[in-house]
């Protein structure tokens, strides 16, 4: 069957069990994030074996399904729960990250009614300017979220490069230690979990992890001990940059599609040029007679420039919503063939989404 998205587990379970590793040292727990895989059973079972200490998911709908397929491990909502969530995310989440006081007080409402304890973190923001408390409101929230009946604040997070592209470093998670401190002097208790950030955190961990050079800042300042990670366990990237890490497979999915139409064609269309299906003019560079090959899969599964074909050789030219094209000159294909493609993270996303795309585990 095509388009066919191959998942492999043990590829997960590798890179999940390598980044446990290498968090360890630095006290550092792995939350691993199942959005990308809309909340997938078996694949979150895998990361919770290999080491994983919570699930944490955007999407109410992907924690409800985790749920529903038997999986008891801690779920964190990642984001904030909408008001006309609060009543689920009580429900099927065991923590979520907030920032808005009114929401706060809706979740112990919520909380209060079903008789459940909920767990808050509360989300700072240190300047990439997506969601956040700021710095100078926290210990006040902080006092809110305290007060609240059934609410239990646990800790401490922020989330940075993502839409500002600040890039997590030391000076922006000492930070975020230092707010712990300060909250937890204002309240004076401790706060067990301070999550520092995603898979764009990975150069402020090396340069955590040689800051032993100076063992007195290590152990009396960072005191970030979780970090919540997606496109690390899924491509073996980081993101900051999106250099492979050491160590880690970058092979776990792969999108299969079949060739639906080989000929040798013009590389130039011919006739006047108005807009392409998506209005835009599109602009061709003329190489003569090619051998050309569409495949079963489109705009409507994937965006086409987030594959790179697995063959040398291979060409993407464009995709309508159901076609891709490709320049199969140097790889010539017939009707029938399958071609493989690695895929980044949103064309990950996409063909995850799409009910045209099947999903089989290898
Ligand atoms: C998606 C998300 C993550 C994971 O991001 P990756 O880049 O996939 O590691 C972490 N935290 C929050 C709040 C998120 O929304």
């Amino acid at each position: 069957m095509t388009p066919r998205l191959e998942i492999n587990l043990d590829a997960l379970s590798h890179n999940t069990r390598q980044l446990v590793t290498r968090l360890a040292p630095l006290g550092i727990a792995l939350t691993a994030v199942t959005k990308v895989t809309l909340g997938d059973p078996v694949i979150a079972q895998r990361l919770l074996d290999a080491g994983a200490t919570a699930l944490g998911d955007s999407r109410i709908d992907n924690i409800r399904r985790l749920r529903d397929q038997g999986i008891n491990a801690p779920c964190v909502l990642l984001r904030s729960p909408a008001p006309s969530q609060v009543d689920d995310t009580v429900r099927y989440a065991d923590i979520s990250l907030n920032t808005e006081p009114e929401i706060l007080m809706q979740l112990s409402r919520a909380a209060v009614a079903q008789g459940r304890q909920h767990k808050v973190i509360l989300m700072a923001e240190l300047g990439d300017l997506r969601e956040g408390i700021m710095a100078t409101d926290l210990c006040e929230v902080a006092a809110i979220c305290r007060n609240l009946a059934n609410l239990e604040l646990i800790g401490i997070g922020t989330n940075l490069a993502c839409f500002g592209g600040v890039r997590p470093a030391l000076n922006n998670m000492d930070e975020l230690s230092w707010l712990a401190r300060e909250v937890e002097a204002s309240l004076g208790c401790q706060l067990q979990i301070i999550s520092g950030g995603n898979s764009a955190n990975f150069d402020w961990l090396t340069a955590e992890a040689r800051s032993d050079i100076d063992p007195a800042r290590q152990c009396q300042l960072n005191r970030v001990n979780n970090l919540r990670l997606g496109e690390a366990i899924y491509l073996g990237c980081e993101t900051l940059h999106r250099t492979p890490l050491d160590g880690l497979r970058q092979d776990a999915f792969t999108l299969v599609a079949e060739v639906i139409e080989s000929k040798t064609k013009p590389s130039v269309p011919k006739g006047d040029i108005g807009l392409d299906a998506f209005g835009k003019i599109p602009v061709f560079e003329s190489r003569g007679d090619i051998q050309r090959s569409i495949l079963d899969l489109g705009r409507q599964d994937i965006p086409p420039d987030g594959l790179t074909p697995d063959a040398d050789g291979l060409e993407i030219l464009g995709a309508s919503s159901d076609h891709l094209i490709l320049n199969s000159q140097h790889q010539p294909l017939n009707v029938g063939d399958e071609v493989r493609f690695q895929l980044d993270y949103a064309a990950l996303l996409m063909a995850m989404t799409s009910p045209f795309v099947s999903k089989v585990y290898v």
